[in-house]
């Protein structure tokens, strides 16, 4: 069995705290609240330690600042 604690994989919040997104990555589950998702969508580069291998998008905009 692995450590497969429902929390957020961004701010860490727990499902006890907050509704969790149940996402499927490498046929493994992860999770994240509904607060993070944007981050996930917009900002997928802030998130390639929880998701190693992630598939970044090529047509990004140069506004990050
Ligand atoms: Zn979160």
């Amino acid at each position: 069995m692995t450590d497969d604690k429902r929390v957020c994989v961004k701010c860490g919040r727990s499902d006890e705290q907050t509704p969790l997104i149940t996402l499927s990555f490498k046929g493994g589950a992860k999770y994240i609240c509904s607060q993070c998702l944007p981050a996930l969508i917009h900002k997928t580069h802030l998130l390639v330690d929880q998701f190693p291998g992630i598939e970044l998008p090529t047509n990004e905009d140069a506004t990050s600042s």
